[in-house]
């Protein structure tokens, strides 16, 4: 990002504060980098505008979502740490800092990762569950064990192996972790478990019940 700050300079010297921020909403001015990866038809880095909506993002730059935007399920619109957004929220949502924090997510790099029907969203939270722990430093205590403990719990919960009541043990043990590190490894391993346990959490708990009643039998085999 600090890059791309100081990549503008010179066309903001060039052409003047306030046409630069003539773009965006007021408090969110100025262009962006957005990036698209994941279900979209055509995968791309694209320079514009801030406040762009969600929509028009993903159809004009990354060519739809694959199936078409009936198909889209979730979309983790800023990077790794920010929370997932399931499609309900993103036919409005608008592709800035205010518009973001509104929807209890975070804009934080604009690299949208975008999610179709097709896409286990508690297998996807748990990958990045993974990722964080492998990237603790280990400096802290809450985040090098908390990230273990949370990805062995995300672990379980992809296989519908854990009891309902350690959902909110999960979130209670994301909330011991955020605000309580040195760096900011320990939100960003917290936010995304937070963010499906707010918006899957219905997935989560009937997948515990598939496995608990044996309808699970060929998901578990996967
Ligand atoms: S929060 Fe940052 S400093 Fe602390 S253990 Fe995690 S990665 Fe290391």
């Amino acid at each position: 990002n600090n890059v791309e700050s100081i990549a503008v300079v010179p066309t903001i010297l060039r052409r003047g504060a306030a046409w630069y921020a003539s773009f965006g909403r007021p408090n969110n001015t100025g262009v962006k980098l957005f990036a698209m990866s994941g279900h979209v038809n055509t995968p791309c880095v694209i320079e514009e505008s801030m406040s762009i909506s969600m929509k028009e993002l993903i159809e004009k730059h990354g060519g739809g979502v694959r199936g078409g935007w009936k198909n889209l399920k979730a979309v983790i619109p800023g990077g790794a740490s920010c929370p997932i957004l399931p499609a309900k929220f993103c036919e409005d949502a608008i592709m800035d800092y205010d518009g973001m924090r509104e929807l209890k997510s975070s804009f934080g790099t604009a690299c949208m990762i975008v999610m179709d029907q097709s896409t286990d969203v508690i297998k996807a939270v748990w990958r990045l569950s993974k990722f964080f722990k492998h990237e603790s430093c280990g400096q802290c205590t809450p985040c090098r064990e908390g990230t273990g403990w949370m990805m062995r719990v995300m672990e379980r919960l992809v296989r519908g192996e854990a009891e309902i009541e350690e959902i909110d043990m999960l979130l209670s043990v994301t909330k011991q972790v955020e605000g309580h590190t040195i760096c900011a490894l320990g939100d960003a391993a917290a936010w995304p478990i937070q963010g499906l346990i707010r918006h899957y959490r219905e997935e989560i708990e009937d997948r515990i019940k598939a496995r608990k009643s044996g309808r699970m039998g060929a998901m578990a085999a996967e």
